[in-house]
């Protein structure tokens, strides 16, 4: 199976997303993007159609676009050289050097070398990539561990591929990019035993599911079965049983909450997802119920305050409803914007808590 399949979501690839859908031109060669459509790969600003998200990959360089078998658009022109910005030069001839797999580069002495000021050059170069450079450099790693962790099944072979010093430099830096223990990674949740439950509320049938660390999923729903066999698929390798006593006190929570009543966000949770995600969600479980945030402000909070597309994606994939409260993220102009499970049902959330806010503090 080709790694290019596979769906390969952080930080860097929200925000190159969000520069490929507002045309911005100004990250023109820090990457490419391929159309898996069309077998075509432009760089950002370009004019032709906006693709579908999901038929979009990214590359750090055109010769990696070509290796994986897109060809250069006509209209971009990704291939050629861009050469009228030394400062953007500069920042592009960083990231190169920052992708190799022994990657230790020394900023300071970059910029002394290219006669740019260090603070301003690590600036732009933020600006221009989306992330700073620190968090260029464990992006890159963390995806080289993650193909070769899919492709060999080693880990340690994947720690030292990917260039980290350690085991334990992957552990504390590349693991929480997986958001799973790398083991599990390989194995898709594999021997993990999850349990789950069900409620009947007034806003639908009610699934949650955890494992021994914490809630890894809440669904709302019509219909129970379907709900489980979503779980099913979400966790293929994972043992999964019903155990009604077991989440007893998970279910309270969550019917106290889908009454207004209760926190259920300060349960613990055990959720797969990526950096960028685990930033959003940490941000929603501090809204207090009766209260709601904007994705803008919510962009703002997690330090990408461009990034309101991104935020949205992520409360679009929100694993576990109610817990995550990404019901109490509406838009600026003060419409519900969407939810996973229903507009209907964000509405009730929001009324319910706002209700029993007022009744605490008249
Ligand atoms: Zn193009």
């Amino acid at each position: 199976m080709s790694t290019s399949k596979l769906r390969r979501v952080n930080d860097l690839d929200e925000y190159r997303w969000s520069v490929v859908q507002n045309r911005d031109a100004s990250a023109a060669g820090s990457f490419v993007y391929g159309v898996v459509s069309t077998r075509i790969y432009c760089r950002p600003g370009c004019a032709s159609r906006q693709p579908l998200r999901r038929n979009v990959e990214f590359f750090s360089t055109p010769a990696e676009a070509t290796a994986a078998g897109y060809r250069a658009c006509r209209r971009c022109r990704p291939e050629e050289h861009l050469a009228h910005d030394p400062g953007l030069e500069a920042i592009i001839e960083l990231c190169r050097r920052m992708e190799r797999i022994d990657a230790t580069v020394d900023i300071a002495a970059f910029a002394a070398q290219c006669g740019y000021n260090e603070r301003h050059l690590r600036r732009r170069f933020t600006e221009v990539v989306g992330v700073p450079p620190a968090t260029y450099v464990r992006i890159q790693r963390a995806e080289r561990a993650r193909d070769t962790l899919r492709s060999t099944g080693s880990v340690t072979q994947s720690i030292n591929d990917a260039g980290y010093g350690s085991s334990r430099a992957f552990y504390e830096h590349g693991a929480p990019q997986l958001g799973m223990t790398p083991r599990q990674y390989r194995t898709g949740g594999d021997g993990e035993r999850i349990a789950y439950t069900s409620l009947v509320t007034p806003i639908g049938v009610v699934v949650a599911a955890a494992t021994a660390r914490g809630v890894c999923a809440v669904r709302i729903g019509s219909d129970e079965s379907a709900l489980v066999h979503e779980l099913m698929a979400e966790f293929p390798s994972a043992s999964l049983c019903r155990d009604d006593d077991g989440l007893s006190q998970l279910v309270d929570v969550l019917a106290s909450a889908v009454r207004g009543e209760g926190d259920a966000s300060t349960l613990p949770i055990d959720l797969a997802g990526t950096a960028f995600q685990a930033r959003v969600w940490n941000v929603l479980r501090k809204v207090p119920s009766g209260e709601t945030l904007t994705y803008a402000e919510v962009a703002k909070r997690i330090g990408s305050p461009r990034a309101v597309r991104a935020v949205g994606s992520a409360c679009a994939t929100n694993p576990a409803a109610i817990v995550v409260p990404c019901h109490r993220v509406v838009r600026s102009d003060g419409a519900l914007g969407g939810y996973r499970w229903g507009l209907a049902t964000k509405s009730t959330l929001l009324e319910v808590e706002r209700d029993r806010r007022r009744d605490l503090n008249p």
